[in-house]
């Protein structure tokens, strides 16, 4: 059993696909464990995306990521870290396959609609920065 984090970036919230995203997860048997809609603070978002901090394209995902708030979840299940990436596909929406959500549903390379941990270790740095004591379900 595992719990990873989900982010439903701006994108789905501003389109409002949170549902239709949210029915993927639970119907592939995964658990709502935590959740919070939140306006990601600018310093949360260079801590997360730390790896693309010095990319020319990172001042356009810090407007995206702050356009809205977002949803974040803690989902479990067997083997989610790499079943719920899967699900989501890779990052640019316009190559990631039909059924994957990005591929479905997502529009480009930033706006893909979801965000997922991408390792067990990452998943519980991400689950922690996100939410605190007592708020992810055991
Ligand atoms: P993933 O979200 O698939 O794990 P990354 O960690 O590489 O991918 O990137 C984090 C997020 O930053 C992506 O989901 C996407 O929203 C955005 N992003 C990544 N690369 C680019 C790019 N070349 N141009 C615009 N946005 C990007």
């Amino acid at each position: 059993m595992e719990t990873t984090l989900v982010i439903l970036k701006p994108d789905a919230i501003q389109k409002r696909l949170a549902g239709v995203i949210l029915q993927r997860f639970e119907a592939e048997g995964f658990r709502i464990r935590g959740g919070k809609f939140t306006l990601l603070s600018e310093a949360i978002l260079r801590e997360h995306y730390q790896h693309l901090v010095n990319f020319p394209f990172f001042p356009e995902i810090l407007t995206f990521m702050r356009s809205s708030p977002v949803l974040a979840l803690a989902l479990e299940g067997p083997n989610a870290v790499a079943r719920i990436r899967d699900l989501v596909g890779p990052t640019d929406s316009t190559k990631a396959p039909k059924g994957t959500i990005r591929g479905d549903m997502g529009e480009d390379k930033m706006r893909n609609l979801v965000h997922a941990s991408d390792s067990i270790e990452n998943a519980a740095v991400e689950l922690n920065r996100f939410f605190g004591p007592g708020e992810v379900l055991p």
